[in-house]
């Protein structure tokens, strides 16, 4: 029989009421191994319905009870990361290594959530005027919703219920429906700390659950991960429809390596953030730009290193490369390396028709990598998302440069150097959220925010780290005085209020 994957509304699996599922497939396999219930406007409605009440109580409770909670669910989480990586490995494909990182780095979001007490304390200016206080405080913004893409199932996720609800927010998640059970092992894991029913609320679907969740007038707030087009669509109707929006969108992540730079370890360093996950890393390396005469030489020492990756499947401990999600988006990777010739790239490895004996139904595609990349190629031009390196060739470090900032898109990037003055310059010049020096995949510290620019990003605001707390909170400012016995009687003054 089937597993069928179910909503959590209130505090427990709620069976699909629909009659809709989606494919669930394991990716090495091939195999359809899931169905997962998609919500209609009504089920989207109750989930909505059961946070709001939630908030009612939630939005007035105490730091302390929120932390507690939060200090509890990361230990459940910490002592479920081998579970929770095998959930991923089985519907998403990487391999456990991989998805045992990104729980981890899903778990630094709890940490930070954890000392909410901290980002939440507020301000106070005594005595601004005569006996006059004044104090800025941040609350809850009610009920928010989160959109998830499939390549980070449980951490992306965590970049946002951690911090909204240690914000004293509720909140309904709309993951991927690609690879939906980890959402709800977690909202398992949060119940099981003690977090009361309604305030996590997982509801699964395609198009019909998101717009409803964009339309419902109790919805305060939206945020989005997922691909430049449809986090464009996010922010414009959210928006339109009075939310606070944060949409984070695609990548193409540059890779510029100047002439000083160690080689050997550029190359593995392209090479790790290139290919790992299957390139299916909206922080993936996907364009090195080589700077002079090093040309050659780097791509020689990436080819070197790329043959060797063993692909297989994810839950193999000596496959380092899994399959892609689907076998429509493995044919898609696969069209831009079958035409990157006739664009005007030479293609140094193709990917294209591999298999993995055993497992002939994966969705498999081998190491690609492709030199002197044309910037009009359609292989530089689109996020690809799968394993496929694309080496573009440059004269100075200023042309580097300029050729990142044409790229519409401005997620990350790195440079790799040894002049740390052209670091400093690299830094401030870029116009990308996230640069790495000598760091091929500079992805923040849980306090530092992560976010990009241009298209990678819709919104004010970047996701979690003090922007992650801003966002789910709104300002208020009182002003407040008490006054005195001696003070001289009040009088009526029509006049603006001045301090003195
Ligand atoms: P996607 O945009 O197809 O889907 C993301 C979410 O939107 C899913 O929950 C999906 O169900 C929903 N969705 C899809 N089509 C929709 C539509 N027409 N209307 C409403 N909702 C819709 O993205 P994906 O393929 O799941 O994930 C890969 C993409 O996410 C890549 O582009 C990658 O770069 C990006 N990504 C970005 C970041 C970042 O931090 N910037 C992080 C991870 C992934």
């Amino acid at each position: 029989m089937t597993r069928i994957v179910n909503h959590w509304i209130g505090g427990k699996a709620v069976e699909g009421a629909s009659g809709t599922y989606g494919p669930v497939t394991d990716p090495a396999t091939g195999a359809v191994t899931t169905k997962v219930a998609f919500a209609s406007v009504d089920e989207v409605d109750a989930a909505v319905a059961a946070a709001k009440e939630a908030w009612a109580t939630w939005r007035h409770s105490s730091l302390a009870q929120r932390t507690s909670i939060l200090f509890t669910f990361r230990a459940l989480l910490d002592a479920h990361r081998d579970e929770i990586a095998e959930l991923i490995t089985a519907e998403h494909g990487k391999v456990h290594s991989d998805a045992l990182g990104e729980v981890a780095r899903g778990l630094e979001i709890v940490d930070l959530a954890c000392g909410i007490s901290v980002q939440l304390k507020g301000e106070l200016s005594t005595q601004v005027a005569s006996r006059v206080d004044v104090s800025s405080i941040r609350q809850p913004l009610g009920v928010v919703a989160g959109i998830t893409p499939f390549n980070f199932p449980a951490m992306v996720p965590m970049w946002m219920f951690p911090l909204a609800i240690a914000c004293g927010n509720t909140f309904v998640l709309k993951p991927s429906e690609k690879d939906p059970s980890a959402s709800v092992r977690l909202a398992e894991l949060m119940a099981e700390a003690g977090l009361p029913d309604g305030v996590f609320n997982v509801v699964h679907g395609d198009k019909v659950a998101v717009d409803r969740l964009l339309d419902h007038p109790d919805v305060k707030a939206v945020s989005f991960v997922g691909s430049t087009p449809i986090a464009r669509y996010i922010h414009t109707t959210a928006s339109a429809n009075g939310k606070r929006v944060q949409a984070l969108g695609g990548a193409k992540n540059h890779m510029l390596v100047l002439p000083d730079a160690d080689l050997d370890a550029a190359a593995d360093a392209a090479v790790s953030a290139a290919y790992g996950s299957a390139g299916e890393r909206c922080m993936a390396i996907s364009a090195v730009v080589a700077v002079g005469s090093i040309g050659d030489e780097l791509v020689e020492k990436i080819r070197e290193r790329a043959e060797k990756i063993k692909i297989g499947p994810g839950n193999d401990p000596t496959s380092e490369m899994g399959p892609l999600i689907t076998a429509a988006h493995r044919d898609k990777v696969a069209s831009y390396v079958a035409g990157a010739a006739a664009e005007g790239a030479e293609v140094v490895l193709d990917g294209t028709g591999h298999t993995v004996d055993g497992f002939e139904d994966g969705h498999w595609i081998g190491i690609s990598l492709l030199d002197k990349v044309p910037v009009d190629a359609r292989a530089y031009t689109d996020e690809i998302f799968g394993p496929v390196l694309c080496v573009l060739r440059v004269g100075t470090y200023e042309d580097g440069v300029d050729l990142i900032n044409a790229s519409p898109f401005g997620n990350g990037t790195a440079i790799f150097t040894r002049d740390g003055g052209a670091a400093r310059r690299f830094q401030l010049e870029i116009e990308a959220g996230m640069v790495g020096v000598n760091v091929p995949i500079p992805v923040p510290v849980g306090y530092h925010s992560f976010g990009g620019w241009k298209d990678s990003l819709f919104g004010d605001h970047h996701i979690y780290g003090n922007d992650g707390t801003h966002f789910y909170t709104r300002g208020k400012v009182v002003t407040t005085r008490w006054p005195d016995p001696a003070d001289a009687p009040s009088s009526v003054d029509l006049g603006f209020p001045r301090n003195h």
